[in-house]
């Protein structure tokens, strides 16, 4: 039934692909992308997700920090910066963290993210990681974005492989996606022209890859970008990780304008588009094992949902996510253990609960 399907859709040739194992080409994602029989690209999505992990879907215990809010970046998307000085401007000490952290379940992974702050010293984030890698040694911390370790190399006058050395010795086991964003020199141009350029941000990923220190790679999408910018961004994911296989998960990011100054200029992706777009980011990503449906920006609903649209990893339990939050993110509240695999069970899956590198929890 699904073969005619996939014939009306205009996906044949796409599908004799996947069966054969080959590898997608950028026309090809282009056609995925402008598909509107979406459960035609999601049956493919399927086929490839099921190869990889069968019934299988993970998730993790985990905690979110976001240490500071005040950056000097100012991306025209960003609802969460605050400028030096600001009164509504934060940092959080490494034993106010070590306290917010040990509420609730003991996690299995800290994920720390924040603004590019002039008034932090180098010294604040290695003190950071030690003192949570001493309060929770059973967890990995995976933290700081591509974007933060290039402010962190240009801040201590180091190398950056010298900086991801120093910040693994005080804790860091991985690296989070974000500051991706989408690779396009004209979108970063026009809302975040102070933030890295690709090459640099891929350049940083490559040098935490060639470390051990395993990366995700995001994507942020339903802004200004066009079909071609997303595809060139996952076949540039794709590349690098042909060359160091570092990339541990992928991540697509729908965009959510509502409390940026973006409001007025972009709408909100649909639905549609949410689980269009992840079954793409799962076919044209052959070599990155996971892809995560976020709940936090898609929602659980539209993340439950994802899972049969090539998505196997529902992050995590979470508890604090404040950039999402600023930015109307639909659900920045915490999802319990037995929520999760509730979840997961109701899809038709089997959870599965990680660590960071997603080895089994036992
Ligand atoms: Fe700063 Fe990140 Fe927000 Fe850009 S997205 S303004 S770098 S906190």
């Amino acid at each position: 039934m699904f073969r005619k399907t996939i014939e009306k859709a205009g996906l044949a040739e796409i599908y004799e692909k996947i069966q054969a194992g080959e590898r997608l080409s950028r026309e090809d994602g282009l056609r995925l992308l402008a598909c509107r029989d979406l459960l035609a690209v999601g049956y493919l999505a399927r086929l490839a997700r099921e190869h990889l992990h069968g019934r299988r879907v993970y998730y993790v215990v985990n905690r979110h920090l976001n240490y500071t809010n005040i950056c000097e970046n100012r991306c025209r998307f960003c609802a969460y910066w605050r400028p030096p000085g600001d009164p509504e401007g934060y940092v959080i000490s490494p034993e106010e963290a070590v306290k917010r952290l040990s509420e609730g379940p003991s996690p299995r992974e800290i994920h720390i993210v924040g603004g590019v702050n002039p008034e932090l010293p180098y010294t604040y984030y290695l003190e950071l990681l030690s003192a949570i890698k001493e309060a929770f040694p059973r967890a990995a911390i995976k933290a700081f974005t591509c974007v933060e370790i290039d402010h962190l190399a240009r801040l201590s006058g180091k190398s950056v492989e010298e900086v991801l050395r120093e910040l693994k010795a005080a804790g860091l086991a991985c690296i989070p996606g974000g500051g991706a964003e989408v690779f396009s020199g004209r979108v970063r141009e026009k809302l975040f022209p102070r933030k890295i350029p690709a090459e640099r941000w891929l350049e940083i990923a490559r040098a935490a890859h060639r470390l051990g220190i395993p990366t995700n790679a995001t994507l942020l999408y339903g802004h200004l970008e066009t079909h071609e910018e997303r595809v060139d961004h996952l076949l540039r994911i794709r590349e690098l990780q042909d060359e160091t296989g570092g990339f541990l998960c992928f991540v697509p990011l729908p965009f959510l304008p509502e409390k940026t100054p973006l409001r007025d200029e972009v709408r909100p992706t649909t639905g549609f588009e949410d689980l269009r777009m992840m079954a793409v980011a799962r076919l044209l990503l052959d070599n990155v094992p996971h892809l995560k449906a976020y709940w936090v920006f898609l929602g659980v609903k539209l993340a439950q949902l994802a899972l049969h649209f090539g998505a196997d990893d529902l992050h995590g339990t979470v508890v604090e996510e404040k950039i999402s939050e600023a930015s109307g993110g639909r659900e920045a509240e915490a999802l319990s253990r037995a929520g999760i695999e509730r979840l997961i069970r109701e899809a038709g899956f089997e959870p599965v609960e990680r660590d960071a590198f997603y080895r089994p929890v036992v």
